[in-house]
């Protein structure tokens, strides 16, 4: 069994830690390039959203490697994505791949059976202990705290930086030093050392720096390819930026949805002006902005794939919020054909001027 996966963020490194831990050969596909859009594209509905196609273009790329099973995730939710294991499992079969599928859903919505019979396919395949099996899921869980919170931190304190460059090429190092971590253990050491190492930056807390939450589809925002490294730019500007979309907030959100547990914070903030879950993570994405807008942030960036019909339906209330409440908001809209130059141009633009409202408030020109 090579097992691979698509892309989404950092979560390559919980993945290689969970199979390295389970003794299971995976394939990590090369990181999301123009290659993978153009072939996942090429062999995708016209239609279709951007992340469908992204993930399509791993999964080519993985198979050349040899890969012969594919774990994806589903869902059973109102929008496309819930569609997207269905329609890409019978691309890939009807092209004549080979290949084993793993569909990995809510066992709130297949059931706790088959649930565990699709985990099985996996387990199944490894020899090592049960007692290692759980040690395998667990440093895997670690790994992704772990970036996540270097991640959170780099992003916010790049505003605050003396020497610019210093958090980017921090973060860079340490998910380059991770991958090529010999263990999963290790792997937690070196993201446990950069994570110290954070604290060594010299910053200046005086500082009062722009700062933006990035707010938008879920796979948009998480992966850095699909929004064209935004995160990384937001950090040449030397802007803070929060993003509360993450791979662990996901898992728990998908964890305590059938409690009604889920996300209590953004779904009590977006209650005001959409009380109703219309699938993706539109009502996260208002509530975002919303709370964004009561911590005082400067304003916020949506991000979300051409024809996403959740995020449609949030940039029109993002509109209205953005009027009532005086709180600047842009929209980016990202598909295989966005160019670089005007996106920049754009975000430049934005900072420009949430840098020059701050300005005029901190001393009132
Ligand atoms: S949330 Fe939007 S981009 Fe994501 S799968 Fe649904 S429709 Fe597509």
């Amino acid at each position: 069994m090579k097992i691979t996966f698509p892309h989404f963020g950092n979560t390559h490194l919980a993945a290689k830690a969970l199979f390295d831990g389970l003794g299971i050969e995976c394939i990590i596909p090369p990181f999301n390039n123009n290659e993978a859009m153009e072939l996942g594209s090429k062999f995708s509905p016209e239609e279709m959203c951007l992340p469908y196609k992204i993930m399509m273009g791993n999964y080519f790329q993985s198979i050349e490697l040899g890969a012969d099973t594919i774990i994806l995730t589903g869902s059973c939710g109102p929008c496309r994505f819930g569609e997207y294991c269905e329609l890409q499992i019978n691309a890939l079969k009807k092209m004549g791949h080979d290949l084993s599928f793993i569909v990995i859903d809510s066992p709130f919505d297949i059931g706790k059976k088959e649930f565990i019979n699709r985990l099985a396919k996996i387990s199944n395949n490894s020899s090592v202990s049960n007692f290692q099996k759980i040690r395998a899921v667990k440093i895997s869980y670690r790994v992704i705290e772990l970036i996540e919170k270097i991640e959170s931190k780099v992003h916010y304190l790049a505003g605050f930086e003396i020497n610019k460059g210093d958090f980017k090429r921090l973060l860079k190092e340490c998910t380059v030093k991770a991958a090529k971590a010999s263990s999963p253990s290790q792997m937690v050491n070196v993201l446990k050392e950069y994570k110290n190492k954070i604290n060594r930056i010299p910053i200046n807390r005086h500082k009062s720096p722009v700062k933006i939450a990035i707010v938008g589809e879920i796979y948009t925002v998480i992966e850095p390819f699909s929004n064209l490294y935004i995160e990384d730019k937001l950090m040449d500007y030397g802007v803070s930026t929060i993003r509360m979309l993450t791979p662990i907030w996901w898992i728990k959100d998908a964890l305590l949805t059938p409690f009604k547990l889920n996300s209590l914070n953004l779904r009590k903030a977006s209650r005001e002006y959409l009380p109703y879950y219309i699938g993706g993570h539109a009502r996260e994405c208002i509530g975002e902005v919303l709370l964004a807008e009561k911590e005082n942030f400067d304003g916020a960036i949506q991000i979300f794939p051409m024809g996403c019909m959740p995020e449609i339906v949030s940039k029109a209330i993002l509109t209205a919020i953005s009027n009532d409440k005086d709180f600047p908001i842009m929209t980016l809209i990202v598909d295989e054909m966005t160019g670089e130059a005007g996106y920049i141009t754009r975000i430049e633009a934005f900072v420009d001027m949430l840098e020059r409202r701050k300005n005029n408030v901190l001393y009132g020109s």
